[in-house]
């Protein structure tokens, strides 16, 4: 199963998506996660987009649409992924459906964790993370069990350099403009699913893994 989930900053794609990639047993690829990897195997794509990270601009479709190619090749036909962050514009989604075409697959379900700006914006700014293994605290509703250490790994939680109030601000205008038009997108395909996301982590996580169910996918309990 090919699940693409959408929302924007502060909805909880990561979290979410971790966890259902622990319950479905697939694998969960973010665009952080797809990046990350090449610039660190020192691809030809890899070095391209390294190249507008470093000078903070987004990496450009055609790159993105690149390491996705690859990314489909190395799972296999016929292997589930959940994408997160990915696609990011409409291009990118139009792009990936095409890919997916060739290789004779199709996305079969787009998640949007509907959340209000304000609800986001509160949960970005009060948002902690370990640099270590990734895991996630909120200073408001998920304290650690030691104060400034990651309950995973004993890691130092550190906020991100982008939950800062001026880029959150930024990163939702760039939401709003080039994101959101994808939710009308899979809207007209009929493959969107709408989820509050404003609930708690573990609600949102409980309607999901409802969508998950009636779309055939097998769940494991909890
Ligand atoms: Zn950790």
């Amino acid at each position: 199963m090919i699940v693409v989930l959408l929302g924007a900053p502060g909805a909880g794609k990561g979290t979410q998506a971790k966890r259902m990639g622990s319950t479905m047993g697939v694998q969960h690829f973010s665009t952080g996660d797809l990046l990350r990897e090449a610039v660190e195997n020192g691809t030809e794509l890899g070095v391209r987009a390294a190249e507008y990270m470093d000078s903070g601009r987004l990496v450009p479709d055609d790159i993105m649409l690149g390491l996705a190619g690859e990314l489909l090749d190395r799972k296999g036909s016929g292997a589930g992924v959940i994408l997160d962050g990915f696609p990011r514009t409409v291009p990118q989604a139009k792009g990936l459906d095409q890919l997916l075409l060739d290789r004779g697959e199709t996305i079969d379900l787009v998640i949007f964790l509907d959340i209000e700006e304000e609800d986001a914006v509160e949960r970005l700014s009060s948002r902690v993370s370990c640099p270590k293994c990734g895991s996630v605290h909120n200073l408001t509703t998920d304290l650690p069990m030691t104060e400034g250490l990651c309950d995973a790994c004993g890691g130092t939680l550190v906020r991100r350099s982008d939950d800062i109030p001026e880029k959150i601000e930024r990163r939702f205008e760039q939401y709003q403009r080039e994101t959101h038009p994808t939710i009308e997108y899979y809207r007209s395909q009929g493959k969107l699913d709408t989820v509050d996301a404003g609930r708690p982590i573990k609600e949102v996580q409980e309607a999901i893994r409802r969508i998950l169910s009636r779309n055939g996918e097998p769940q494991a309990a909890g």
